[in-house]
């Protein structure tokens, strides 16, 4: 596996260079793109009226700094990533991190389900509590008369594509108590808990489950899960229109034929927390190739380790371990058009629910991704592996009709929905791996500081094309970068 040979090196060019070679790489991407858009590097920001059709009181646009990372190879494919992102080495850290995952030959990612299913969700109130169990057995025997309404009226295009109502599921939430990832699993909802729970259980720590805490009064009730795979789409419109569309249906059918019950469908809305399309994106570095001046990489590969742990312990560490996965995730998100709030809001959730896997249990909020050592001697290997779930498209929303996003799928290969998860998972285990490393080697500043120097010179005043140098005074002469250092270099520049 190896990274194109332009990658090398292209951090040193100007932006005029960077774009000459992208499109000397990628001329089926950029020819016509260039020429829709008039002759211009077809990054662009939106235009006005576009942005006037998208929200309601538009006055505006606002742009966002747009690098690729590199040196990223995904399942033996040399892939590019735009990342869209205001924080300075975020793109920096993905790009380096990739490089030394190379040693390893890269990344292997997959998704959990082919199928791309989302949950919309339908929740059934006003039935008595002994009721609930008919209830949903009523809804449960009906599976394919939803299947057959949902497909035929309200995802039909969706259902000829291949997709559509797969199945229903049905829970019961109790208010009383707060949602375990046991209920979740017992309920079959997330089968890749099943392997967690496995590991978990094995592990003496986890063997007393804390009581649960109970929270209000207010009584059980059902809540329908209805599976619909959304082909290429990240699918949170079809998802509503089902659930919305087959509401009348599962008050019926949670009513039965006894005519004393009147259920109320409540809301019907997908759920973000998309646990049937997990991104699951590995890799393997020979421990050699983690040496450092002073380190030899076995003891790198137990610094890194050690540092993992310390997320897995404590959710004040988790929240900041995952911040930095999401600094990756989230700026390809944005450049590649997706919902990224949709993707942020489903990844912390995952991390909560699968409490039960949780080395302590009851301290809920987990780290997304795992670092172990495998083999010994020269023939160690660090593993890193990260999972989160992905609901991502590249068909619908915006990613179609709004030229830069279309450049920059292009860019990344004209992925698929599944190959756009795989990206977006390699990329955030890439900027985990850059943080835990460097936080466990020389701190996170170093690295930090050079380009946060940039900013704060452009803050102080000093000239565009004088930045470079200011950054570099500051860090040498200055003491560090401040806006004092800043000014102090334009006073002794006169
Ligand atoms: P769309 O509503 O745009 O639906 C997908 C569109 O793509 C449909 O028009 C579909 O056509 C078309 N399409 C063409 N080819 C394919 C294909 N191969 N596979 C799938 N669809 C195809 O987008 P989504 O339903 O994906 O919803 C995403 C939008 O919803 C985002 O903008 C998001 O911000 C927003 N949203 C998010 C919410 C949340 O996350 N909680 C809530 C509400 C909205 P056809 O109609 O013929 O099927």
């Amino acid at each position: 596996a190896a990274a194109p040979a332009w990658a090398s090196g292209f951090y040193k060019l100007s932006v005029a260079e960077r774009r000459a070679i992208l499109q000397q790489a990628f001329p089926e991407v950029f020819e016509p793109e260039i020429q829709a858009a008039g002759g211009e590097f077809p990054l662009l920001p939106l235009s006005t009226d576009q942005a006037d059709n998208m929200v309601e009181n538009c006055v505006g646009t606002m742009g966002l700094p747009v690098g690729v990372g590199l040196n990223f190879v995904i399942n033996g494919r040399p892939t590019v990533v735009p990342m869209a992102v205001e924080e300075p080495s975020v793109i920096a850290a993905a790009s380096n991190a990739a490089k030394t995952i190379l040693a390893g030959g890269g990344f292997a990612a997959s998704t959990s389900d082919p199928r791309n299913v989302m949950i919309a969700q339908v929740q059934i109130l006003d039935l008595p509590e002994e009721q609930l169990a008919p209830a949903a057995e009523r809804i449960l025997a009906a599976q394919e008369a939803l299947r057959q309404e949902a497909n035929s009226r309200f995802c039909a295009s969706m259902a000829k594509r291949g997709g559509g109502l797969v199945s229903v599921t049905v829970r019961t939430v109790d208010p009383a108590r707060l949602a375990s990832a046991q209920d979740l699993f017992d309920a079959g909802v997330c089968p890749s808990f099943e392997a967690r729970h496995a590991r978990a259980a094995a592990d003496p720590a986890n063997q007393d489950t804390p009581a649960l805490e109970v929270r209000s009064p207010r009584t059980p009730y059902l809540v329908v899960h209805l599976l619909v795979a959304v082909c290429e789409a990240m699918g949170a419109n079809v998802c509503n229109t089902v659930a919305e569309g087959l509401a009348p249906m599962l008050e019926r059918l949670a009513a039965g034929d006894a005519g004393d019950l009147a259920p109320r469908a409540g809301l019907r809305i997908l759920s973000n927390l998309a646990i049937h399309r997990l991104a699951r994106a590995s890799f393997r570095v020979p421990v050699a190739a983690l040496a450092r001046p002073g380190s030899d990489g076995l003891q790198v590969a137990q610094r890194i380790v050690e540092a993992a742990a310390f997320a897995h312990d404590d959710p004040f560490r988790a929240a900041t371990h995952n911040k930095g996965i999401m600094n990756g995730v989230g700026a390809a998100a944005v450049a590649l058009g997706q919902d990224w709030r949709a993707v942020e809001a489903g990844a912390h959730a995952f991390c909560a629910v699968d409490q039960y896997a949780a080395k302590r249990p009851g301290s809920g909020y987990q780290p997304m991704t795992q670092y172990w050592v495998e083999g010994a001697g020269p023939d160690a290997v660090l593993r890193g592996e990260i999972e989160l779930p992905l609901a991502v498209g590249t068909k619908g929303g915006a990613v179609t009709t709004v030229q830069s996003y279309r450049v920059a799928l292009a860019l990344a290969g004209s992925p698929t929905s599944a190959e756009l998860s795989h990206i977006l998972a390699c990329v955030g285990l890439a900027q985990n791996f850059a943080a835990v490393r460097a936080l466990s080697l020389e701190g996170i500043n170093r690295g930090h500081m050079a380009l946060h120097a940039r900013n704060i010179a452009v803050a102080a005043g000093v000239p565009t094309e004088r930045v470079t140098e200011a950054a570099a005074w500051m860090i040498t002469h200055g003491g560090g970068p401040t806006t004092d250092a800043a000014k102090a270099f334009l006073a002794a520049q006169g």
